[in-house]
């Protein structure tokens, strides 16, 4: 039931079919080569004496030390939640859910952050690596399909530090990166060989609107330069024969109320990358944390029309972008229920 509707987005005439029993999770074949323990010295040693861990560069901010810069997490990562989430997209979530770790706080200070209470406020429990891999392990023998990171920018020295530790416990799902796409460039190198899938977030093109909602100026240059490094690393999003990922990237672009011009460059961006750059288009936009109740961001205040959706795969498509996310997958009450318990 589940393979009969893979889309052709997915698969596409064969090209983006990957078959599971060749795949071994990237992680792991870094570890059969013995380059793991490297990239864990590696990782950590962008926490301090520095914090170079994500685009912010904190000078003078030692988190080995358990010092705080902008994104407020020290020594360890802080887990907000971890569920099978059946919310991601049908490539992600399959049947089982998606094997979803939400990290507490957050680089970008975006005013409309529909998870504030977990970026922007104090939330979740301290994990050490051990910590994190058994939340890993736990997610995988629930039945997910894979393990998502979510907002991991300022975290991903703390996940390569438990990956030795979830091999050791049995880990065997691809990891996905789920990312607001404001990394450093360095870390994404560390990361080179260790994820399956990056989803990264390409939110907003013009710079003054990134100064604006994001806090982060130079947002729109970071994430080209991030975006165009994963699909360096992992190319198009393959995915197998019940039309899950297993490797690739795949774009998410959260469309904005008036800002269908940062859509059009994005997506005219992404098709020159590659016209097969597989993109989730998403309508959820709604206005929450300041920008339902700050008079400075009027402008976003509101819901995305339909018609701005309509407008924003029309850019989509006339730019040559033809793999567009949907929901195809039948996932019934009974198979989430299972999932959750
Ligand atoms: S990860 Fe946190 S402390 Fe490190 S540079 Fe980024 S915001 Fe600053």
């Amino acid at each position: 039931m589940h393979r009969a509707c893979v889309p052709s987005s997915v698969h596409g005439d064969g090209r983006f079919l990957l078959r599971r029993r060749d795949l071994v999770p990237a992680y792991l074949r870094a570890h059969d080569e013995g380059r793991l323990r490297d990239k864990v010295d590696e990782a950590l040693s962008h926490l301090g004496p520095s914090c170079r861990a994500c685009p912010r560069a904190c000078k003078g901010v030692d988190r080995l030390a358990n010092e705080l810069g902008v994104c407020k997490i020290g020594r360890q990562a802080r887990v907000a939640s971890a569920f099978a989430h059946f919310g991601e997209e049908d490539v992600l979530r399959g049947w089982r859910g998606s094997g979803t770790i939400f990290f507490s706080w957050c680089n970008l200070r975006c005013v409309f952050c529909q998870n504030f209470a977990v970026s922007q406020q104090p939330s979740g429990a301290e994990l050490d690596a051990r910590g994190l891999a058994r939340l890993m392990i736990d997610l995988q023998q629930r039945g997910c399909h894979n393990i998502n990171f979510v907002t991991p920018e300022h975290v991903a020295p703390q996940i390569v530090e438990a990956l030795p530790h979830a091999i050791a416990m049995g880990l065997r799902l691809p990891l996905v990166y789920n990312t607001s796409g404001y990394d450093s460039l360095e870390t994404l190198k560390v990361m080179d060989g260790l994820v399956d899938v990056y989803m990264p977030d390409f939110k907003l093109w013009d710079e003054e609107a990134s100064r604006t909602y994001l806090a982060a100026t130079n947002y729109p240059q970071v994430v080209r330069e991030v975006i165009a490094e994963m699909h360096r690393q992992v190319g198009e999003l393959k995915a197998d024969e019940d039309g899950l990922a297993l490797r690739g990237v795949l774009v998410r672009h959260l469309v904005m109320p008036g800002r269908l011009e940062d859509t059009r460059h994005i997506t005219g961006w992404l098709a020159r990358l590659s016209p097969d750059t597989y993109v989730n288009l998403m309508d959820q936009y709604y206005p929450a944390w300041k920008a339902k109740t700050n008079p400075r961001f009027t402008d976003i205040n509101r819901r995305v029309s339909s018609r701005e959706m309509m407008e924003a795969e029309q850019h989509a498509r006339d730019a040559g972008l033809w793999r567009l996310d949907e929901r195809w997958r039948q996932v019934s009450e009974v198979e989430m229920l299972v999932a959750r318990l």
